[in-house]
């Protein structure tokens, strides 16, 4: 039985003109064209839509041939695989031709031999999940569902589109990512059978390149924001089945080694990895922040085997960090601010730093940095608790920011109203380390009285300094 709100909302499909135009283009020649994937899974669920991906039994040759005569852009993507991009005014669409695929040994991702084919009915079936493996004609707004995926998201299952999910899952380990990044988008659950299959599949995510396992753990640490779910529901439930389904040891065996391993009761409800996982979705959705938590303790386990403890788990987790992302292939920024997180995250952690240290501490990291360590700080707290409570250290910090803020304290040695040239002239100094050490100094000075940020008041510090370091 297909649950009947799925198909009221059938009805309501609207298509733009322009894929309209370019669904009578195909009709003309005799093919139906259909869109497939997210856009009609997500029409039927009423959530908002992102790219439109189209397709129909024309081959790839034609669809450029066709396209072309009617002064559309098209960009070939990999016609060995049948798809092409096409461009109508700023609308895009990624036409795959309906095909069969079939893969060799391994979990890597490309098929080794694709064959074309003239119906939904056998495409469906080389595509991931039932719910993506829906159909609607574009000119008829018909849809064509071989696999059950309506009724899947009625029940709200992910569910691979074969019946032996093995095949599917052990053709391309990607898929277990994907996966586990559907059903916390969503908010749904994975199928029985589908998810025994994960289990014994996860070890081919060996096969799958870095990038995309990075582009696909972004995802699920980002789920709540994709379609609104709360956090705890989408990116705490994704990170919960990548560790369920054993992806989380191929992907992040750091993280893997951190499971079960206990901590003090006195300040944590939580296991380790499950502490990590909580605090990661109790951060707010920065993907940064989120890294960072995500790597935060995850020396712990390494620090515990070595001395009995977990002192000096920050400096070590930062070298973890640094490896894990490198190795994920992040971008340079992002290895060092999560990194630099993971370093920082104990910083004041007693919450009884006087104000002028933090001061100097905020004016010496930068502000962005500073609100960082709050919202890390804030996020630790509530995921050793367990619950979204206020947290007063993090409050602290804030306020103490805004005030610096509103005083105009300087974040960085750029604020201060002299260059390294005014205090080599005022000290009567060349160039050297000390023209450094001054600047330092200045704003660490400033930072705690930013009033004394202006050049009349900086000279005579400076002079005092040189003055000092003469006598
Ligand atoms: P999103 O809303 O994230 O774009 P989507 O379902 O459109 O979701 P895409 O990654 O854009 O996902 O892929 C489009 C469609 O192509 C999917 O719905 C699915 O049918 C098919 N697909 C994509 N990647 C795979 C894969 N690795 N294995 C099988 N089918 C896939
Ligand atoms: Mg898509």
């Amino acid at each position: 039985m297909r649950s009947a709100p799925c198909f009221a909302v059938v009805m309501n499909f609207a298509f733009e003109p322009e894929l309209i135009r370019l669904a009578e283009l195909f009709h003309g020649k005799g093919f139906l064209l259909c869109v497939v994937g997210g856009r009609v899974r997500n029409s039927l669920m009423g959530l908002p839509l992102s790219d439109t991906d189209v397709t129909s039994a024309m081959r790839p040759e034609e669809v450029i041939a066709l396209c072309r005569e009617n002064g559309f852009a098209v960009v070939p993507k990999g016609l060995d695989f049948g798809m092409v991009e096409v461009h109508i005014g700023d609308k895009t669409y990624e036409h795959t031709t309906f095909r069969a695929d079939t893969y060799a040994e391994g979990g890597a991702h490309r098929p080794k031999r694709v064959s074309f084919s003239d119906s939904p009915q056998e495409d469906a079936f080389r595509r991931d999940f039932t719910v993506n493996a829906m159909y609607a004609e574009v000119l008829t707004g018909n849809i064509v569902d071989p696999t059950g995926g309506a009724e899947d998201i009625g029940r709200r299952l992910i569910r691979t589109t074969s019946r032996d999910p093995r095949a599917i899952l052990g053709d391309d380990g990607l898929r277990i990512m994907r996966l586990c990044r559907f059903a916390a988008e969503l908010g749904f659950d994975i199928e029985e059978n589908t998810f025994e299959a994960a289990k014994e599949c996860a070890p081919l995510l060996a096969d799958i390149s870095a990038e995309r396992v990075r582009d696909e753990l972004v995802k699920i640490l980002m789920a709540d924001a994709k379609y609104g779910l709360p956090a705890q529901e989408s990116v705490l439930r994704g990170l919960h089945l990548l560790d369920e389904t054993g992806a989380l040891d191929v992907i992040l065996p750091e993280l893997a080694r951190c499971r079960g391993v206990e901590q003090s009761p006195k300040y944590h409800r939580f296991p380790v990895l499950e502490h990590i996982f909580r605090t990661t979705a109790m951060a707010k959705p920065d993907i940064t922040l989120r890294l960072g938590c995500l790597l935060h303790d995850a020396a712990k386990p390494e620090m515990l085997e070595k001395q009995g403890n977990m002192h000096g788990h920050d400096a070590a987790g930062e070298s973890i960090a640094r490896d894990v992302l490198r190795r994920l292939r992040f971008d340079n920024d992002t290895v060092d601010r999560a990194a630099w997180l993971v370093r920082n995250h104990m910083f004041d952690l007693d919450g009884r730093a006087k104000e002028p240290t933090l001061k100097r501490r905020f004016a010496g990291w930068g502000k962005e940095r500073a609100l960082a360590i709050a919202d890390i700080r804030e996020a630790d707290f509530r995921g050793s608790v367990g619950e979204d409570i206020e947290v007063g250290t993090a409050e602290r910090w804030r306020r103490v920011l805004r005030e610096m803020e509103e005083a105009g304290a300087p974040f960085g040695e750029s604020d201060l109203e002299c260059t390294g040239a005014d205090i080599m002239e005022w000290a009567g100094i060349g160039p050297g380390p000390r023209v450094g050490e001054i600047k330092a100094a200045l704003l660490m000075h400033c930072a705690a009285k930013p009033k004394d940020n202006e050049r009349g008041k900086l000279k005579r510090l400076v002079r005092d300094m040189a003055c000092e370091r003469k006598r």
